[in-house]
């Protein structure tokens, strides 16, 4: 029994490197959440209040914080019920549903010109034609190239006027491309570097509606794309398990070939 034991331990101590994480295989695709974090112009931000810091009365010292922000501020997932009724609440989305290979559709070149370019049918098809087919179960990524206006609400939103949703200029994924996505290639997820799936001019939000309806969770305001290739990499996207929620704070990664 001991001489098992003692092999058991032997073989786990063994084994330990073959699950030892490579930290410069990690890419972190998530925004720090503070007061600043960029959040819908309609939605409560992040914020982080005191109630205790400093070093207590023995002697040692103790932290802790409350906070208080909506689902949808930074880095974070929208529930398929976000859009779509009787779909999965935050909670009931299955781990495996946002952990998968990723594909990293890059359309740059077109926002460059047209800021609220919608991601359309024929840029899958050019990811295609120079990755293959997209595999069912694939994470999409949509890089906008929007990252590098983090920070300004101006830049990034199409204007920083508190509650204004009528201005907004951002690119994002047509209805048309989002259909194609869940009915032709089974997609688990899809992430973007913008506030919104959908671009800033929408009204009806309508691939949300779409993806929502396929139980397809989105993830928005997606950080550092440009250092994701375009295929090859694992991404995990991992949400606070709100119960009933319509979306959460995301913790997002990918993990390098
Ligand atoms: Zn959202």
């Amino acid at each position: 029994m001991v001489r098992t034991l003692v092999a058991v331990f032997v073989v786990a101590l063994c084994a330990f490197p073959a699950y030892a994480v490579d930290e410069k295989k990690l890419v972190d695709l998530t925004y720090s959440f503070s007061a600043e974090t960029l959040h819908w112009p309609t939605a409560k931000p992040f914020h982080l209040d005191k109630v205790n810091e400093g070093r207590t009365p023995a002697g040692f010292w103790y932290s802790s914080y409350n906070y208080s922000g909506s689902e949808h501020v930074g880095t974070h997932l929208d529930a398929p019920f976000h859009f779509a009724e009787g779909k999965w609440t935050t909670e009931q989305i299955p781990l495996a549903q946002t952990i998968g290979p990723a594909a990293v559709i890059d359309i740059r070149r077109k926002t460059g010109k047209d800021p609220d370019y919608r991601l359309a049918i024929e840029d899958i098809r050019a990811w295609e034609n120079a990755y293959g087919r997209l595999a069912a179960g694939a994470i999409v990524l949509i890089h906008s190239g929007w990252g590098k206006y983090w920070g300004d609400r101006k830049r990034y939103f199409g204007t920083d006027e508190p509650g204004n949703v009528t201005d907004l200029h951002f690119p994002g994924l047509s209805p048309q491309a989002a259909e194609f996505l869940v009915k032709q290639r089974r997609v688990k997820a899809v992430g973007i570097d913008t506030p919104s799936i959908d671009h800033g001019p929408s009204i009806d939000f309508a691939a949300h509606q779409i993806l929502g309806a396929a139980n397809v969770p989105i993830f928005e305001n997606v950080a550092r794309l440009e250092l994701v290739p375009r295929k090859g990499a694992t991404v995990f996207a991992i949400p606070m398990k709100i119960q009933g929620g319509s979306g959460a704070p995301l913790r997002i990664f990918g993990l390098l070939p």
